[in-house]
């Protein structure tokens, strides 16, 4: 087990729904150091990419992607979550299905902070159906930047979204891929990687 994982085991809760829940240590009660060494994995698994932006989602992706920012000494961007329908035109705009929450979301990126010469490393806490990625890629391809790879702290390899996202040829890593997990027992299975 890595790091992640034993942390996961240690104190993440199985909660029905297929919701695992890990307020204490990544998106409640944020482990920065914890973070730091996700970003420093994080540095080695994209070595030799030209990463010159950090790109995520509001809200729990924000703390993880300033820390792995930082491993990274680049700027961080997070798309805004946007209840007006009266977006302008210096936004790029993108609808995303939240999977916790279960309900639709507008999320905008100022087109400021994002452009064609921009080479971006998405960064995001979970990886459920992909509905946030497919969200994020598609403001980076709006902004006709580039997606260098994708970083997910937990993929819930149980739900489609990590197939989805590989299949489209990106470089998708996962620091832990759960491939199951029981809410009655607590068990949780990681993918051998
Ligand atoms: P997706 O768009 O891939 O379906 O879901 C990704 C988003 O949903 C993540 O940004 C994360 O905030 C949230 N999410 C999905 N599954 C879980 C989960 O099991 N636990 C928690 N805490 N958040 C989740």
């Amino acid at each position: 087990m890595n790091f992640l994982e034993e942390r996961i085991v240690k104190d993440g809760i199985v909660k029905e729904g297929n919701v695992l829940k890990v307020d204490s240590f990544l998106n409640h009660q944020m482990d920065v150091e914890l973070f730091r060494e996700m970003g420093e994995e994080f540095k080695r698994r994209f070595a030799g990419k030209e990463i010159n932006k950090i790109l995520t989602i509001e809200a729990s992706g924000i703390g993880i992607a300033c820390v792995v920012a930082l491993v990274f000494n680049v700027p961080v961007v997070f798309a805004k979550k946007s209840k007006s329908i009266n977006v302008d035109g210096d936004m790029y705009v993108a609808d995303v299905e939240s999977f916790t929450h279960k309900c639709k979301n507008q999320v905008i990126v100022s087109k400021k902070y994002l452009g064609k010469d921009d080479h971006v490393l998405i960064i995001d806490d979970f990886l459920a159906n992909g509905c946030a990625l497919q969200g994020l890629i598609s403001i980076v391809n709006q902004a006709g930047g580039t997606v260098e790879g994708i970083g997910i702290a937990i993929e819930k390899g149980f739900q489609v979204g990590g197939q989805v996202i590989r299949n489209l040829g990106y470089q998708l890593e996962s620091l832990a891929i759960v491939d199951s997990m029981d809410a009655s027992t607590g068990e949780i299975v990681f993918r051998k990687q």
